[in-house]
């Protein structure tokens, strides 16, 4: 079964995000990028499936500027076969990624998708979400275990009263939660071999799809700076915080 991973370049999530002086979005000049740890997420556990040899070929796929193909270089250094790189400059939006994703798996034909459960720089979590909708696939989000079992696939999934487990009928489409495993990191040797897999470029055009935004954002703003916290001496005192000062209760 072939299966296709969408990794994405974002902000590396030890960067401390700082917003544009005019407002339009966030600095990403001379900021350190890397994989989003969802997508990384996702590449490990194609990686492990191959070596599992529930997996035959592992395509890492990204959309967005020439610079997205280091993060391809990163997935193939993880374990990834080969990457497909869908070039545009145009600001992309889930929707746009959905319909780019879905236009290369028409190509592709994977057993399985696997994509993060959100990107760290929107925090959208909508691109898997639509995509199977766009592919009507069954979808597992937020996948904490996943197994083949009898053709299926199980998938063990976060919601907010515990697990939950779902058999799915493949082809399918998984996003990953923080809890499905622990990404390895890519050794040296792994880097150096990364560089001679191929990597194929195509461009939305090719794909006949029109990547242009359809929401505009209007601004984009620091967070509120939070005030002080106290601490009170007692749960009588807190009551009486709570009903007279925040009047809460
Ligand atoms: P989002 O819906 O933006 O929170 O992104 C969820 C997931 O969709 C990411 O973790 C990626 O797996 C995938 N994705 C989003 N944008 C891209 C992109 N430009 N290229 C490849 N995959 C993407």
């Amino acid at each position: 079964m072939k299966v296709l991973v969408a990794v994405k370049r974002v902000i590396d999530a030890n960067v401390k995000v700082r917003v544009k002086a005019d407002g339009t979005g966030v600095e990403t000049a001379n900021v350190k990028m890397a994989m989003n740890p969802f997508c990384e997420i996702a590449v490990e556990e194609a990686v492990r499936m191959k070596e599992a040899g529930t997996a035959t070929e592992v395509v890492a796929v990204a959309c967005g500027p020439a610079s997205s193909q280091e993060t391809i270089r990163t997935a193939l250094a993880m374990g990834a076969d080969r990457g497909i790189h869908v070039q545009t400059d145009v600001e992309l939006q889930p929707l746009a990624v959905a319909k780019l994703l879905k236009a290369v798996i028409a190509k592709e034909q994977p057993g399985l998708v696997i994509t993060g459960k959100q990107a760290i720089d929107d925090d959208s979590n909508q691109t898997g979400q639509m995509l199977a909708g766009l592919l009507g696939w069954p979808q597992g989000t937020f996948a904490s275990k996943l197994t083949i079992e009898g053709g299926k696939l199980r998938v063990k999934r976060e919601v907010d009263g515990g697990l939950e487990t779902e058999i799915l009928n493949l082809p399918a489409l998984v996003t990953t939660d923080l809890r499905l495993n622990e990404p390895r990191y890519a050794s040296l040797p792994n880097i150096m071999k990364a560089k001679k897999k191929p990597i194929e470029a195509v461009t939305p055009e090719a794909l006949g799809v029109d990547p242009s935004p359809r929401l505009k954002v209007l601004k984009v703003v620091e967070p509120a700076k939070r005030k002080a916290g106290a601490k009170v001496k007692s749960v009588a005192e807190l009551v009486d915080k709570l009903r007279n000062e925040a009047k809460v209760i």
